[in-house]
């Protein structure tokens, strides 16, 4: 049987996917929905574990001139505008042998959309997949004629084809949730924003029931900004599916000032600096279960948000696409088509404690950034005293997991 896979969804977990599919020299196909890769997204953090991985594809040289090399994270209590932690990324970067990075998620699709169809990959846009026809011996999708020994289902948190490659308990045991938190975020040219936040860290800012990350991207050109911020109700919000639904300007900037009203000058004045804000209303799941979940047709694997979507509070969700990436291109090394089925199970085992561990650290970070009370006070204590090793999470980067 031919090597033949096919990939649902050109993000940054089906991209990655079809380059290292590519290198172990099967025939790929990726069928990305939009009819061509668009600006969509904002900033994303690359800890040394994507980035060691990045650079081990050889996409250093592409990456360098988009990518920023932030100094420190830095941990600031948003009522007091004082800083609380920081967490210094070039000794972290020496401690793990990778850069921590800051860059445009539209950025990192270029470099990675580039390197997939350079390695032969081929891309179709503007071709939704709707349904997939999961046999023992091969995949079709739709009504396409070609078939597939194997796909990878990559089509993001919304993900409709999840339903067909989960266990039917895991379908019902992990329902896509709105998490109660609305991002609010905007992108602008460092020239255009107070001197104070032409930044060359990347900035959390925490108050109850809120938090700001800033950073920079684009070599520095431009300052992402996100407020995330925890709601009863987002229903007049822009609950549109997507990555950049345009909520009514005014009902957002009221919302916002709202929301913000009694925190420091410092962050009232990025408020203020901002035109105009998108919305995100932030979902997830709970993970699956076990591994053995992830699969119920021999031929098919899940990827990136698709498998595991996760709240943006360890800014994780791409790195663990690309170490998707990586871990299937190891798991699958030398496999004959007759073994893809035991092998995709065997990555499925490879990854599941890893992501769960990362989906369900990130949902408590949530509580802890907008920490009341008691917990608040205990948090901002422990960053004072502890922040530099609270914040490294070095379990995220050392070289386990196959990686
Ligand atoms: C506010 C916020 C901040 C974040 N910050 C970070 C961060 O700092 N660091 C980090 O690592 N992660 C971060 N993330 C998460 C990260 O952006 C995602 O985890 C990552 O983009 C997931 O990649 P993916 O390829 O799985 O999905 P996506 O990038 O969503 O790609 C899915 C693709 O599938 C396509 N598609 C969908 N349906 C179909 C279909 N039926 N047929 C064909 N194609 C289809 C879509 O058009 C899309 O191109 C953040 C997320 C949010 C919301």
């Amino acid at each position: 049987m031919q090597t033949r896979f096919a990939i649902v969804g050109a993000g940054m977990a089906g991209l990655a996917a079809a380059l290292v599919a590519r290198r172990l020299q099967w025939q790929v196909d990726v069928f990305e929905r939009s009819p061509a890769l668009q600006e969509v997204g904002a900033g994303i953090q690359l800890g040394p574990n994507a980035t060691r991985i990045l650079r081990a594809w050889g996409l250093d040289a592409a990456l360098s001139p988009l990518a920023v090399r932030p100094k420190a994270v830095e941990a600031w209590c948003a009522e007091r505008g004082e800083r609380l932690a920081s967490l210094d990324l070039a000794a972290l970067a020496a401690r793990h042998g990778a850069p921590y990075l800051s860059i445009h998620r539209a950025d990192l699709q270029q470099v990675l959309a580039q390197a997939a169809q350079s390695a032969g990959a081929q891309l179709h846009l503007g071709q939704p997949v709707q349904a997939l026809h999961l046999q023992p011996q091969a995949v079709q999708l739709d009504t396409r004629a070609e078939s597939y020994a194997a796909v990878a289902v990559a089509d993001g948190v919304w993900s409709p084809l999840r339903a067909q490659v989960l266990s039917p308990e895991a379908q019902d045991q992990t329902p896509l949730r709105w998490s109660g938190h609305v991002a609010y975020r905007a992108l602008l040219p460092m020239s255009s924003v107070p001197a104070s936040w032409r930044l060359q860290t990347v900035q959390v800012w925490m108050a109850p029931r809120l938090h700001a990350v800033v950073y920079p991207i684009r070599a520095g050109e431009c300052l992402n900004v996100v407020v995330l911020v925890a709601h009863q109700a987002a229903s007049n919000l822009g609950q549109d599916r997507g990555w950049d639904a345009l909520a009514d300007p005014e009902a957002v900037q009221a919302d916002l000032a709202h929301a913000l009203r009694g925190t420091h000058a410092q962050i009232q004045s990025l408020r203020e600096a901002v035109p105009e804000w998108r919305v995100w209303p932030l979902m997830s799941r709970v993970p699956v279960a076990g591994a053995h979940h992830w699969g119920q047709g021999a031929r098919a694997v899940l990827l990136g948000d698709a498998a595991h979507p996760m709240l943006p509070y360890l800014a994780k969700g791409a790195g663990m696409a690309i170490e998707d990436a990586h871990v299937l291109g190891q798991t699958m090394r030398e496999a004959s088509v007759a073994q893809w089925p035991l092998r995709l199970q065997a990555f499925a085992r490879a990854r599941n404690d890893r992501v769960a561990r990362v989906q369900r650290t990130a949902a408590r970070n949530g509580g802890v950034f907008h920490a009341t009370g008691g917990v608040r006070w205990g948090r901002d204590w422990a960053l004072r005293l502890a922040g530099e090793r609270l914040m490294e999470a070095r379990w995220l980067y050392g070289e386990r997991h196959g990686l």
